[in-house]
């Protein structure tokens, strides 16, 4: 696993460096030979299909720019480039690198023809002031003299409501700063418990002042996000669409079962169980990839995608992009739909790995645990760990949650277990979901 681990760094770090060429003493030709690569790359690539992104107006690309993930800003340009002109950023992504990047990307574009979307974390305590001051900060890292659309980020019950938001935006569009406001949700915030997304998210939509939400959606949970969809088109509002992307690398699964046991890791009545029915699982899991060759999920992922450009309800479809590859990669699902072979196997996926997937922004079982492990959001991490192949944005997230982490699981019956309507073997993978992500 290590290996596997060392490779996908190795080429990350690969992918990244020729990003520094410049600075790190490579040779012209190298340095021109990337350059043209990258060239051919912009005449090829072209976004193929643009959506209205409801009551605002807006003509915006198929696919946008998701930026949790702060990443450089060269690749932001070839995306701009390519035709994207959705952004989607926050204040705390990067604690505000990535709108600094986003403001680096558009200068000198054309502001009009680009729709930008920021959020704010609030806690619902925040005054009308704050909240200005917060935005002109914003505004000042984005370079740029209005936001298309501020989001509540994580929005709850609570910041729904939250007139000091709703005062606040009602100046700063007076000023001309700010055009439109929205909402975000995956589910209970920050490692901690709350509502569901559905149950917010409608709850946003019947208030009715908000012009575009940010929606998890994907072909594991569709009926949660089609829900909301469906009550935000009514009220003909924008919907964008994050996590669209739930395949996880599960063939490597029973690799990990394994190497817990070889390692030494306790291994009792108790968890000799749990280890049984992951192993069970896992075995499922690899039947179905070598039955399917999928040595590489890519083939899984990009039909993930193309289930959710599928659905005419969706206007755009957020992406992080962390390198040129995945520049190629994701524009070519442009303009696209689903095929009738995409649709056969995402059935056969939700039927042997999907076993493992946590549904992103759910958190039911969170109720039954008697510590409060935040088993939602640490799955969450873990995905993107396992799926994304971002280890170390994984762990760096998993060592800032200030609520109790994982560790309990080892030695606890799983009481969790019992409240997943999806049946998720939760303790055997919030077990192991530590070890990774502590490297303990
Ligand atoms: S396994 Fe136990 S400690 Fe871990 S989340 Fe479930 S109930 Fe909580
Ligand atoms: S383990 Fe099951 S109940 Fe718990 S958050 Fe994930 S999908 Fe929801």
């Amino acid at each position: 696993m290590k290996n596997k681990i060392n490779r996908r760094r190795f080429l990350k770090t690969t992918a990244s460096g020729m990003l520094g060429a410049g600075v790190m003493g490579l040779s012209p030709d190298l340095i021109h030979g990337e350059q043209k690569k990258q060239d051919s790359k912009k005449k090829i690539l072209k976004i193929k299909e643009y959506r209205v992104l409801g009551r605002t107006g807006f003509k915006v690309s198929d696919i946008g720019i998701g930026t949790s993930r702060q990443f450089p800003v060269e690749v932001i340009k070839m995306l701009l480039d390519a035709g994207v002109n959705y952004i989607d950023t926050a204040e705390r992504y990067g604690r505000g690198q990535s709108e600094t990047n986003v403001g680096k990307a558009i200068k000198g574009r054309d502001r009009k023809s680009l729709f930008i979307t920021s959020k704010l974390n609030l806690r619902g305590s925040e005054t009308k002031e704050e909240i200005i001051e917060r935005t002109n900060k914003c505004l000042e890292r984005l370079q740029t003299p209005y936001i298309d659309c501020m989001m509540i980020h994580s929005v709850s019950m609570k910041t729904i409501k939250m007139e000091s938001f709703h005062q606040a935006a009602k100046q700063l569009k007076g000023e001309g700063k700010l055009r439109f406001i929205g909402v975000s949700n995956h589910g209970p915030r920050f490692g901690r418990k709350g509502d569901s997304m559905e149950k917010v998210l409608l709850a946003a939509a019947t208030d009715g002042r908000f012009d575009v939400m940010l929606i998890v959606y994907n072909f594991l949970k569709k009926t949660e996000g089609e829900a909301v969809i469906e009550a935000c088109k009514k009220k003909n509002i924008g919907v964008t669409i994050m996590k669209s992307n739930p395949v996880g690398r599960y063939y490597s699964l029973l690799e990990k079962v394994e190497q817990m046991k070889k390692e030494g890791k306790k291994v009792d009545d108790r968890t000799k169980r749990y280890f049984d029915r992951l192993k069970e699982t896992a075995v499922q899991a690899e039947v179905f990839v070598k039955k399917h060759d999928l040595k590489d999920p890519s083939e899984i992922s990009n039909a993930a995608l193309r289930f959710v450009l599928n659905n005419p309800k969706v206007d755009v479809l957020n992406l992080a992009f962390g390198s040129f590859e995945d520049v190629e990669k994701f524009l070519s699902i442009s303009g696209s739909r689903l095929e009738s072979k995409d649709k056969k196997k995402l059935v056969m996926y939700e039927q042997g790995p999907g076993n493992f997937y946590c549904r992103h922004a759910c958190g039911i079982c969170e109720t039954n645990c008697p510590h409060d492990v935040p088993v939602n959001t640490i799955m969450r991490y873990n995905h993107y760990f396992d799926g994304h192949g971002s280890e170390k944005y994984a762990m760096d997230k998993y060592a800032s949650l200030d609520t109790v982490k994982a560790e309990l699981c080892q030695d606890c019956s799983g009481h969790c277990e019992s409240a997943c309507p999806f049946n998720i073997p939760i303790k055997g993978l919030l077990t192991m979901a530590h070890q990774q992500l502590s490297l303990v």
